[in-house]
């Protein structure tokens, strides 16, 4: 019998939670309940009983074990920047949000083993600082990182703009600690680069959106600190010419070429009209844009030396058309923030905007963005295209503005024709419909439409295996 009803639990449950946790780690007013019930980009708004902020691992399975009995649904909430919904409760479900907020505490790092164990409560950037104070690099990197916490980091197995050289979250991890959906704790926090003694189990919980059970801590990898780095805004004339000038970097540059980003104009409008103190590398406009990023182990400026040789080339040959390298850290830092700033400019920019976060193989980026803005242009005459991405990993964020749309139900119904659209095109391309933001509330219809029904039966399998009450982030991928 499920004890919560509408967005209710019996005052019982509330006090046995409140017990487990102390006054510290309970939240019931309203008010103070606001920031954890709607999402990042706003599109979401739920309600929930009670706040729950454990402070340490024996508190979050003591309230498990309270939920699992009650049969009380949990979201589990990081930093609540995801783009998905899968962060905050449904409306009138009952379900009380555990906030890992308070469980930030970085508990070892081994320099020999190049590793750092840290609660998943840790904002992103103070793990990437604590790393630096320690003489070495943790690499995942995205906008969302001053807010957002490991633990959702690893629960969205989120991207950002250093996949190219080290890889996705899920790369970067050796170990985990979780809570069962039932309250027992698996402690998985080894760190080990090898260990084949059956199912890799961690991969399970990376990725599931908090599905499958809590993340409390991890073991992340370290790497080498870069001595020296490069940055560079390059205007090219078409999205084919920044595929050829990707090569061309590799080439020259090996494994050092760190990040590759793809920028269109319309983007760079974005975040000039919204966001204050940017401004245009260039003196004139060009269509297509990449931020380019080399990293070396080595102190000295080879590296630089090395990215301007390559542009060179790339404008003998026509691939780029003009070329900006950061003078300084400042300078770096500055043309980061023009993309980083992106999906804030496009949260201010009046209108709605249809969002899509697609991969397709490398090599067929272009061919994809010709085919889908045809394919939008006629089926929505006058739609404004923001296509920015990582375009070192095929992972484009395409996303739509459609003239005279607003957040209304004409809107929203346009989302589903528009989604269809382009996620019609990924699937011609053998792509993916959530290449890094996960699938959340926001694309769980679309997933039943392209994924694999084997695929889809083989999760529901795993779900039922883990969380066979469904108490877990209830509603969310599946
Ligand atoms: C400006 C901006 C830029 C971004 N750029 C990128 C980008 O480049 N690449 C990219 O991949 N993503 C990007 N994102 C989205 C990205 O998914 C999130 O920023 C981040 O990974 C989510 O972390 P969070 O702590 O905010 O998680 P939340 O939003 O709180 O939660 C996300 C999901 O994880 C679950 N969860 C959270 N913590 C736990 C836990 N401890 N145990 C179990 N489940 C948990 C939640 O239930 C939810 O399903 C960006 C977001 C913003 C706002």
């Amino acid at each position: 019998m499920a004890i919560a009803s509408g967005n209710t639990l019996l005052p019982s449950v509330i006090q046995r939670i409140s017990q487990a946790v102390g006054p510290l780690g309970l939240i019931t007013d309203a008010r103070d309940m606001e920031p954890y019930v709607v999402d990042w980009r706003r599109i979401y708004r739920g309600n929930t009983p009670a706040v729950v902020r454990p402070a340490n691992v024996r508190e979050i399975a003591a309230v498990v074990k309270i939920c699992a009995e009650t049969r009380t649904p949990i979201v589990p909430q990081g930093g609540n920047t995801g783009m998905s919904g899968a962060s905050v409760p449904r409306l009138d479900a009952g379900e009380i949000v555990i906030s890992l907020a308070r469980m930030n505490r970085i508990v070892d790092i081994d320099l020999l083993n190049n590793t750092m164990t840290a609660e998943s409560g840790c904002v992103l950037a103070a793990l990437q600082q604590a790393a630096s104070d320690a003489d070495r690099l943790f690499p995942l990197s995205l906008g969302g990182e001053g807010s957002c916490q490991i633990g959702g980091n690893l629960s969205t197995n989120a991207g950002g703009v250093n996949v190219l050289r080290y890889g996705n979250t899920r790369d970067l991890i050796l170990g985990l600690e979780v809570v069962l959906p039932d309250g027992r704790i698996w402690n998985g926090l080894r760190g080990l680069r090898k260990d084949n003694t059956g199912y890799d189990l961690k991969h399970l919980f990376i990725g599931a959106e908090g599905t499958l059970g809590i993340i409390s801590a991890a073991v992340l990898k370290l790497y080498p600190r870069p001595r020296s780095t490069a940055t560079a805004w390059a205007a090219v004339p078409r999205p084919e010419a920044a595929l050829q000038l990707l090569s061309l970097l590799k080439e020259h540059c090996g494994d050092r070429v760190t990040a590759f980003e793809l920028i269109s104009r319309n983007c760079l409008d974005l975040v000039l009209r919204h966001i204050p103190g940017t401004r245009d590398p260039f003196s004139s406009a060009h269509v297509w844009y990449v931020l380019a990023e080399l990293s070396d182990s080595h102190e000295g400026d080879a590296v630089r030396k090395d990215l301007e040789l390559a542009l060179a080339t790339a404008m003998e040959r026509g691939l780029v058309s003009d070329a900006v390298i950061a003078g300084n850290q400042a300078q770096s830092q500055a043309l980061w923030h023009m993309r980083e700033s992106i999906p804030e400019a496009a949260r201010a920019e009046s209108g709605m905007v249809y969002r899509h976060d697609v991969a397709v193989p490398v090599s067929r980026v272009p061919a994809f963005i010709k085919e889908t803005q045809a394919a939008l242009e006629q089926r929505f005459p006058g739609v404004y295209i923001i296509c920015f991405g990582h375009l070192g990993d095929g992972n484009l964020h395409y996303n739509a503005f459609i003239p005279g749309r607003n957040r209304d139900d004409a809107a929203a119904r346009d989302a589903r024709d528009v989604a269809q659209t382009v996620y019609d095109i990924v699937q011609r391309f053998e792509g993916s419909i959530s290449a890094e933001h996960g699938i959340g509330l926001y694309k769980v219809a679309e997933l039943k439409r392209y994924k694999d029904p084997l695929e889809i039966e083989l999760m529901r399998t795993v779900k039922r295996a883990l969380d066979p009450q469904g108490i877990m982030n209830p509603g969310k991928v599946l």
